[in-house]
């Protein structure tokens, strides 16, 4: 008789964004002729750079001839991307490594699969309201305990993040071995600064903890003092993974690349005491669960370091910011509590008259045609807020504007 998992069964049965998917399929067939306009998605909308493209097609006719076709990319990736993400660290006066860079296919990949590495008994640390995937990643590997009356998980430390903190996670009073940390953050939008990163590196040092460092948003960062990598701290080598992603800032969520790095230098326990490096056990995970990313994505992951290709990220970036500044701007002027939206497409802001998340979310849907993400998705903490994202049109941005002016 074959067992199931029984931390599978643990999870919520739907991704909380299906619920979301059923509220707006309901409407759509009582209003098959509405126009609706989505400011909730997590998704970016703009084709592929042309560079990007360009290089895909080339490598696909390199994989199309004898001569050139290529099988089984090495197993952390091809040396001509490493090669380019190293130079592009090098050039923020960081250097890594060649073996500490893990070519993926993509981030959230990661974020789940660094689970398989780390011992069962670990406490994890995570910020509430949350990206929800760490959470899920934490029940799916036995590590979240049972779940409480007030919908939280015995054995994972909810790291306060509200208005009090202006929506930064703070330390924990207690001991946490591993924390994942997002900044620039979704869904919340807020960034850490150089100072308040470095009390989490900090706190990591002290308590031989490690922090997941979960970048996807560092090209979205524009206020100086916002570092756009965890290694800009001093001794994050020690305590960091970092895990970036080519999805947001090169449109890449449907392609498929990140990379994470596994900094020499940082240690991990065996049950005697004995200090391991992470890295050893990550490579041998590498070597054993995957065979890497197809050659033409990470040729097309390459492009994306080229001046041209440097320059069409930034037309990008400029064109997601554009609308998530109008969001901005708007809501602010209009005098709600907002959050986020600098260094990221994410707007965070308090529903009017002390609604809830998911009534705010019912009337933009019924009386404005809106999509909005209810912040109570992401966890308890999220109760009363909502997320605009700045990945629509600009049209369709302008647009779902003007429907809710000064309407509330
Ligand atoms: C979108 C997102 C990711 C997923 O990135 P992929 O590389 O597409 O898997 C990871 N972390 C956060 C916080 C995200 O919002």
């Amino acid at each position: 008789m074959a067992l199931a998992n029984e931390n599978y069964l643990k999870t919520p049965e739907i991704y909380c964004f299906d619920d979301i998917d059923k509220r707006v399929n309901a409407y759509r067939l009582l209003h098959p002729s509405a126009r609706i306009i989505k400011l909730g998605v997590g998704d970016v909308t703009r084709p592929l750079p042309a560079e990007v493209v360009k290089a895909m097609h080339s490598a696909l006719d390199e994989l199309s001839a004898a001569d050139t076709f290529r099988g089984y990319s090495p197993p952390q990736g091809y040396d001509f991307l490493i090669e380019k993400i190293l130079k592009d660290y090098r050039s923020r006066a960081i250097s890594l490594s060649k073996d500490s860079v893990f070519i993926s296919d993509g981030a959230k990949s990661d974020i789940g699969n660094i689970g398989h590495v780390l011992g069962r008994d670990n406490i994890i640390a995570i910020a509430d309201p949350v990206y929800p995937v760490y959470e899920n990643a934490t029940i799916m590997s036995g590590r979240a305990g049972t779940l409480t009356d007030d919908l939280k998980w015995s054995n994972i430390v909810y790291l306060r993040c509200s208005e009090e903190t202006g929506f930064i996670p703070e330390l924990p009073d207690e001991r946490v071995d591993i924390i994942y940390l997002c900044s620039p953050n979704n869904p919340t939008g807020t960034s850490l600064t150089k100072t308040e990163l470095k009390k989490w590196v900090d706190y990591a040092l002290e308590h031989h903890s490690i922090i997941i460092f979960d970048a996807a948003y560092q090209a979205f960062v524009s206020r100086p003092d916002v570092p756009r990598s965890i290694y800009e701290i001093k001794g994050a080598r020690k305590v960091a993974i970092e895990i970036q992603s080519f999805s947001k800032s090169h449109g890449f969520t449907g392609l498929r690349c990140g990379f994470s790095i596994f900094p020499e230098e940082l240690m991990v326990f065996s049950q005697s005491g004995e200090e391991v490096p992470l890295i050893k056990l990550w490579s041998r995970r590498n070597a054993n669960y995957t065979n890497g990313v197809s050659y033409v994505v990470q040729r097309g992951a390459e492009a994306t370091y080229t001046r041209k290709g440097k320059a069409e990220m930034k037309e990008l970036i400029a064109y997601y910011q554009r609308n998530t500044s109008l969001i901005r701007n708007q809501l602010l002027a209009e005098g709600y509590k907002v959050y986020g939206g600098v260094d990221s497409p994410y707007v965070w802001f308090r529903t009017p008259d002390g609604s809830t998340s998911w009534k705010f979310f019912q009337t933009l849907l019924y009386d404005f045609q809106i999509i909005a993400t209810p912040g109570v998705v992401f966890g308890q903490a999220g109760e009363g807020y909502m997320r605009f994202t700045g990945f629509s049109s600009y049209e369709d941005t302008v647009d779902a504007l003007e429907r809710i002016k000064n309407q509330f």
